[in-house]
């Protein structure tokens, strides 16, 4: 007789990857699906979850990750973090207790980390500009539907993100700058600076504004550049992680690392470094770097003949955030995002910062 397909767990009532016989009785583990897309061919596409579901009343949190499927990094965070929770609720993890709910959601867009697509195949639809969603609505739509529901009684959120294939971006955590309860639990994360975001309109057909508007502390985590895994980064954001759900006791274990002394930029600390000339871009610095201002950042070549285009420049003393990767540049692209601690009277236009 031909085997069936799932596992000898696997919970047909609900079902749902239900492994709460493997753990203690108080404490529960599910891997579940949050919805269901029949597709062309073959197995209908099912977007999993998999949920911890502590031994107390703490708060729930929820990760998405991979909206975009070549963001690797972000989907990798989730592995490790499902690893280890795995180990909490075994009790391999002596000095932690679960007491809150974590929802981690690594996959959005399936199809897409399947075929290293950053949007959705099929049609090239960002599924992180179909947001909140309509569940009688095309695909994407119903997959936004199901992910905003599936996290929407959430305290906490994030959604996970890295770059794309043109830019690095040094880690950092996105927050709406309303809530001082976020920014006092930004440091804990442990990245390189909180990036303060503002509520506007052209926002809204993300997920983390809807996540706002419902009243969830959102923040966004950016990490690398896609198709890649940067362990660094990775174990600094899992620490971090870790650290953030102690501080807000989703977890129960040893007190969390002091919050580290980071930076908080906003619009109007950005300067935004653009190609005057068209060519090859080669930088001399690396992102994360401090700069002075003059200080030279790159050249711009001329690829026929190799002569000299443009020297670029930093325009301000401060941190290089990000700094592009893809080296071929026409007039007035971004080359680099540098962030000082004094105010850029040029810094008005509400499209100052390239969304991923
Ligand atoms: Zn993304």
């Amino acid at each position: 007789m031909k085997a069936p397909w799932w596992p000898a767990w696997y919970c047909r009532r609900n079902r749902c990857l239900c492994r709460w016989n493997l753990v203690e009785r108080t404490v529960v583990v599910m891997l579940e699906p949050i919805l269901e897309l029949n597709i062309p061919f073959r197995e209908p596409m099912v977007l999993y979850k998999n949920e911890f579901r502590g031994s107390g009343d703490g708060p729930i949190i929820s990760l998405v990750a991979g909206m975009h499927g070549d963001e690797i990094s972000a989907t990798y965070l989730l592995t490790r973090l499902a690893a280890f929770l795995e180990r909490v609720v075994r009790g391999m993890e002596p000095h932690f207790n679960l007491r809150g709910t974590v929802r981690l959601i690594p996959i959005v867009n399936v199809p897409g980390i399947n075929f290293a697509s950053r949007n959705w195949p099929f049609d090239g639809t960002d599924i992180n500009r179909m947001f909140p969603g309509y569940n009688l609505g095309e695909t994407t739509q119903r997959i936004a539907d199901g992910v905003f529901q599936g996290t929407r009684d959430s305290h906490y959120a994030f959604d996970v993100h890295g770059s794309n294939e043109q830019f690095y971006e040094i880690p950092h955590v996105r927050v709406f700058s309303q809530n001082e309860k976020d920014m006092e639990l930004a440091p804990y994360l442990r990245c390189r600076y909180v990036l303060k975001r503002e509520l506007t309109p052209l926002y809204k057909t993300q997920l983390s504004y809807h996540w706002k508007e419902s009243g969830i502390s959102t923040s966004i985590l950016m990490l690398g550049v896609a198709r890649q895994i940067d362990d660094v980064i990775v174990n600094h954001m899992y620490e971090g992680l870790i650290d953030y759900m102690l501080a807000t006791e989703i977890l129960e274990g040893p007190p969390p690392a002091p919050p580290l002394e980071i930076p908080t930029f906003g619009r109007k600390n950005t300067h935004l470094v653009l190609s005057q000339a068209a060519g090859i871009f080669r930088p001399f610095v690396q992102a994360g770097a401090m700069l002075r201002k003059g200080e030279p950042m790159g050249q711009i070549l001329n690829i026929l003949t190799g002569q000299l285009e443009e020297e670029v420049r930093a325009p301000a003393s401060g941190l290089l955030a990000s700094l592009r990767m893809y080296p071929l540049v026409y007039e007035k692209e971004l080359l680099a995002r540098v962030f000082t601690t004094m105010d850029n009277p040029l810094s008005t236009s509400d499209v100052w910062y390239q969304e991923q």
